[in-house]
């Protein structure tokens, strides 16, 4: 029954002059999921709110599910449009509001007004008074509490009236597109695609890059990153996912450096890689899914190991999240189960029995330039023979 929905948003209300530009961010990235389902809607700004309206058929679950992906939407209510908002209309069509929406009316209300039409006839305690004795006429299972009801019903008079009750949680964070783009390292476990989703939940759009290790990691593997990437992109919008192979530098690093060294090497020549292609496809920064002290490669030491190999911002939103907190949220987006199919991702199968858990730079860089013979020319090899995969959810 529903033709409309109300969207509120949070963090742009406080954008001063600027405010303008995020909200024409959020009806756009608004237009761009609604864009993708059945039916046709038009999307209206109005007084710090947005509004949805359907012009014709349209699955409301569907509706909702795409409003629930866009950053910025804190909120959203199915409404019901009252185009003549007269006090007599206005009357009735509240109350059958509730007799469509409530089949059951044995509930305590409360009724909600806020007018921003100065000159209607009640104001808005006086709408809420007089809606509630219409309503306990009409209805006599029900009855009012004030204080703690089971049921807010939202009356608003603006040009129209409009009429609801339900409440939706969104996405919240900033529009996309508000904030520039980054790099994100998505491998194909747990934490990285929660990464790059928290990155672009502030306005961020995203491009990622995946180091793949051919043979020794399968198509599989790679598909499972791809499947990543596209669960992401349906709240981060279009990303181009960059495929590189790493199985050369890998051996390298493992034929030539101490074994216990090797998985810091190898993420410092992912960082370098990843820089070098962030820069390319104007980003301003790296994210990983990093979080201190989760394994031998991310102690406070090995990350600031890592850090010296680049030099553009890393954003490593989990940095302080335990893995359960981590798993929740992967639960939340829809990218756990992905993550657990057990596909092996190219560090286990490198991994030493006893990495250094305490580098030291200067080792670190000592150990690296015994690699200076050949690995200018595998790198540059890597990034010439870069796949891109584009996905868009
Ligand atoms: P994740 O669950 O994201 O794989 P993890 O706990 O397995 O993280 P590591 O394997 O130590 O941690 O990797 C740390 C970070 O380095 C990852 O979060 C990711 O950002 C990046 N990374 C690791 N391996 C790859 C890879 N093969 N391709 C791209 N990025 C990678
Ligand atoms: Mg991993």
């Amino acid at each position: 029954m529903y033709q409309a929905f109300l969207l509120r948003y949070a963090e742009i209300g406080i954008k001063g002059k600027n405010r303008y530009k995020f909200e024409n961010a959020l009806c756009e990235q608004i237009r761009y999921r609604l864009d993708k389902i059945e039916g046709n809607f038009l999307v209206v700004r109005e007084q710090g709110r947005i509004y949805v309206e359907a012009q014709d058929e349209f699955d409301f679950e569907e509706a909702i599910d795409a409003m629930r992906h866009v950053f910025g939407v804190s909120s959203i209510s199915p409404v019901e449009v009252i185009e003549d908002k007269s006090w007599e209309n206005l009357k009735q069509k509240v109350g059958d509001f509730v007799e469509h929406q409530y089949p059951k009316r044995d509930f305590t209300f409360k009724v909600k007004a806020k007018r921003s039409d100065k000159h209607y006839i009640y104001t808005s305690p006086e709408i809420c008074a007089e809606l509630g004795g219409v309503l306990l006429e009409r209805f006599p299972e029900l009855s009012v509490d004030v204080h703690d009801p089971q049921a807010l019903l939202w009356v608003e008079v603006r040009d129209k009236a409009y009429v609801y009750s339900k409440v939706y949680a969104g996405a919240c964070g900033m529009p996309l597109g508000t904030n520039g783009k980054a790099m994100l390292l998505l491998s194909g476990g747990i934490d990285s695609p929660v990464a790059g989703y928290m990155i672009a939940k502030r306005g961020v759009y995203i491009e990622a890059v995946y180091f793949h290790a051919p043979p020794y990691t399968s198509e599989r593997a790679k598909q499972k990153v791809v499947e990543l990437a596209e669960i992401v992109s349906g709240y981060a919008g279009k990303i181009r996912l960059h495929v590189v192979d790493f199985t050369e530098i890998q051996m390298y690093i493992y034929e030539v450096c101490p074994h216990e060294e090797l998985t810091i090497i190898m993420r410092r020549y992912m960082m370098r890689i990843a820089e070098i292609l962030a820069g390319q496809n104007d980003c301003l920064g790296l994210i990983t899914g990093e979080s201190i002290g989760q394994v031998a490669s991310q102690t406070m030491h090995s990350l600031a190991a890592t850090d010296d190999a680049c030099t553009m911002p890393v954003y490593r939103p989990l940095i302080g999240f335990d893995k359960q907190e981590i798993v929740e949220l992967s639960e939340k987006i829809g990218t756990f189960e992905t993550s657990i199919q057990p596909y092996e991702d190219c560090c286990t199968i490198f991994v030493a029995k006893h990495p250094v858990t305490h580098p030291r730079v200067d080792v670190i860089r000592n150990s690296e330039k015994k690699l200076a013979e050949k690995m200018d020319e595998m790198m540059k090899k890597a990034l010439d023979t870069v796949e891109v995969i584009e996905v868009a959810k």
